[in-house]
């Protein structure tokens, strides 16, 4: 398929002749001035105030998690749900190399070391089956019912999933492999607020999830995270350590452990009390979006990626699959040159300075998809 017939087909749907397509932007037609405003107005602007509490309600409403805790952005909330979750210095996490840098980095942070492992071709996301091979082969289990690395004696302490793009990953089949090694289980559900499993949504499957308001993800509130889990007293160190570990007191300073400050500030939490309220409608225009990209490429020698069977993607980024390198690279450079903004999908984790030198499994799909997978304009049409 021509690349200007794309481009023409792109600047159709968002009527836009000429100007900059930009990959998503945010949408913004809520009450976004209004509850920001009233933050100011309160003089509430920082992490103690009425709209923090109101997201984190927001969030357990959308999610169905028992209980949902605010963060700065969602790189720190997947750093505090490992430590959450147990997650010591020297210790291991398993994830996989497709991901975007922060899932690798949230691990680094909690002083752990990453383990990548292959995802599944159809949902870019950790393979359940890639999964069970790695730990077949490299992992035993103690007697204290610890999951050991047979090469590097260190425990695998946790291990991280991302639903790439929104499209919700194989996460029954993956969380019942992590439980028979007896490895927590935290998903990165970052791209993927309003994706769904059967009736379940994504984020809820483990021990612990975690999400992001970042600028560029379907909701955004400038900066922003949140943890969600249904174990209570995870809940309640995940407040306290968000905040500064504090003992409540009317006015003396004692805090009883090391306080991470990563908690969302009120005026971020207005703006997305103000997003939220508008996600189904958003989603449904995404959806709509992603109908018009499926019939488009229907048949051709393009393909695009559509959820699976039985679960809901967000179609938070649209993605399309060429048949080469050659054909992924030539659409990169023509689409970005005619002010259509498009990006490849990430570079694998392994190749990157810093985690280079960290065990891996076997790659192939992630291989596979590293060099073909696009992401096209993708943004809430007006
Ligand atoms: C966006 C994103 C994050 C981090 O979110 P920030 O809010 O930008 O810190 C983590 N993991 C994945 C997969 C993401 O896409």
């Amino acid at each position: 398929m021509e690349t200007s017939h794309i481009l023409n087909f792109i600047r159709r749907t968002f009527n836009d002749a000429e100007g900059f397509i930009p990959l998503h932007a945010p949408f913004f037609g809520g009450k976004e001035k209004e509850y920001v405003t009233d933050t100011i107005d309160s003089t509430f602007v920082s992490s103690v105030g009425a709209y923090v509490t109101r997201f984190e309600e927001m969030m357990t409403e959308i999610t169905g998690a028992r209980y949902a805790i605010a963060t700065v952005n969602g790189t720190t909330a997947l750093h505090l749900a490992l430590v959450l979750a147990g997650v010591k210095y020297g210790e291991e996490v398993i994830t996989q190399s497709l991901t975007f840098v922060a899932t690798a980095n949230a691990i680094a942070h909690a002083g752990a070391i990453p383990v990548f492992t292959d995802v599944d071709k159809d949902t870019m996301g950790l393979s359940p089956a890639a999964l069970q091979a790695f730990l077949e082969e490299h992992v035993m289990v103690n007697a204290n019912g610890e999951c050991i690395n047979k090469t590097s004696g260190r425990r695998i302490a946790a291990c991280v999933p991302m639903h790439t793009f929104g499209f919700p990953l194989r996460i029954s089949e993956l969380a019942a492999v992590c439980s028979k090694y007896n490895i927590p289980l935290v998903e990165d559900a970052a791209e993927s607020l309003g994706s769904y499993v059967g009736d379940k949504h994504t984020g809820t499957f483990g021990l612990i999830g975690t999400f992001s308001f970042n600028g560029n993800k379907t909701v955004t509130c400038g900066g922003g995270g949140a943890i969600v889990t249904n174990d209570e007293a995870i809940a309640k160190k995940a407040k306290h350590l968000s905040t500064t570990a504090k003992i409540p007191h009317a006015y003396e300073f004692v805090h009883d452990d090391i306080g991470y400050n990563y908690r969302m500030p009120n005026l971020n939490a207005a703006l997305a009390c103000a997003q939220l309220e508008q996600l189904d409608a958003m989603l449904a225009n995404k959806r709509e979006l992603a109908e018009m990209y499926s019939n488009f490429f229907q048949g051709s020698s393009v393909s695009y990626v559509k959820e699976m069977y039985g679960t809901k993607a967000n179609y938070w980024l649209n993605t399309v699959i060429f048949q080469d390198h050659a054909q992924q690279q030539a659409f990169l450079k023509e689409s970005n040159d005619n002010k259509v903004m498009t990006r490849p999908i990430w570079r694998l984790m392994n190749r990157l300075p810093m985690y280079a030198h960290c065990q891996h499994g076997d790659l192939s799909n992630a291989e596979w998809l590293e060099e073909r997978v696009v992401n096209i304009p993708s943004s809430v049409r007006k």
